[in-house]
């Protein structure tokens, strides 16, 4: 088994998870990054340059790609995968009435099912190098607190977060942990989608003139900056953290 460790991100091709891909790349690690896009990933890649990295086409939804993708990351990086991070979600908006049954399966698919599949998959390269081997689930602060105007997508992000409790309790004998994160607004192509259906811009400005009453950190939060700044991703971490005080008035609706 090789010394460098390994990590390996769904999602790896934009946003949040190009931000990790990045932070450990800086690190040292052993990267590899899954996703539809292939073009988002070879970017992601190309901003950490030193070789040590590894992309794979991987659809979340196909439970048989997944241990493909896996097999072959491990190979490229001596043997070993010591986390992997379910971030691959997609958002969907409007009121659950105008949700179409495709819609709300794609979803449910992606944002669930994936995560599901990826931990089926990832449990015996995280044996391996248990203990201290990590999956980490990218859930949401909408999987904390019922999100007006995306019900499908609160239903799949609680479904994470009750997922990596579950299994954190099946794991912990095997030396794994399991852990969720859930960031507020993070400025990515998601956000475009969210449910109100505005701009990056038009959020960022709502959350300005709402200030603490609905974000701790008193704007839409970076993903590359939170990742390199926050040590341990403790920014985003504590944003969810301190969401939990503020939780109470925070409701998307108002934004
Ligand atoms: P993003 O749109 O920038 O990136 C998501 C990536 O997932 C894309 O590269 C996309 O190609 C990939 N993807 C989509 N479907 C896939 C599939 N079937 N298989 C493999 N890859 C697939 O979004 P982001 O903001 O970086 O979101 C990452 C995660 O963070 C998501 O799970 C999202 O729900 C969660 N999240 C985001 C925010 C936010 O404000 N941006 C807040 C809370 C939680």
């Amino acid at each position: 088994m090789g010394d460098r460790k390994a990590i390996f991100i769904t999602g790896g091709g934009s946003g949040i998870g190009r931000a990790i891909a990045h932070l450990f790349g800086q690190r040292g690690w052993f990267v590899g990054v899954g996703d539809i896009d292939t073009a988002g990933m070879q970017q992601t890649l190309a901003g950490i340059g030193n070789g040590y990295t590894y992309a794979h086409k991987l659809d979340v939804r196909d439970r048989a790609a997944w241990d493909t993708a896996l097999d072959a990351f491990a190979t490229a990086a001596g043997g070993r995968i010591d986390v992997v991070v379910n971030n691959a979600g997609i958002p969907l908006g409007g009121s659950l009435s105008d949700n179409s049954t495709e819609e709300i399966d794609r979803c449910i698919d992606i944002n669930l099912k994936g995560v599901l599949y990826g931990a089926q998959a990832a449990l015996p390269w995280l044996q391996k190098t248990a203990p201290g081997s990590c999956l980490l689930n990218i859930a949401s602060a909408a999987g904390i607190y019922g999100t007006s105007g995306a019900s499908v997508y609160s239903a799949t992000k609680f479904g994470v977060r009750g997922a990596t409790e579950a299994l954190d309790a099946e794991w912990a004998e095997l030396g794994i942990g399991v852990r969720s994160l859930c960031p507020g607004f993070i400025d990515t192509p998601l956000l475009e989608h969210a449910p109100n259906q505005q701009s990056n811009e038009a959020i960022r400005d709502r959350v300005r003139a709402a200030g603490l009453e609905i974000t701790p950190v008193e704007r839409v939060a970076e993903a590359a900056w939170e990742a390199v700044h926050g040590d341990k991703l403790h920014t985003l971490v504590g944003q969810t953290a301190r969401r939990l005080a503020f939780g109470a008035r925070w409701m998307p609706g108002r934004v």
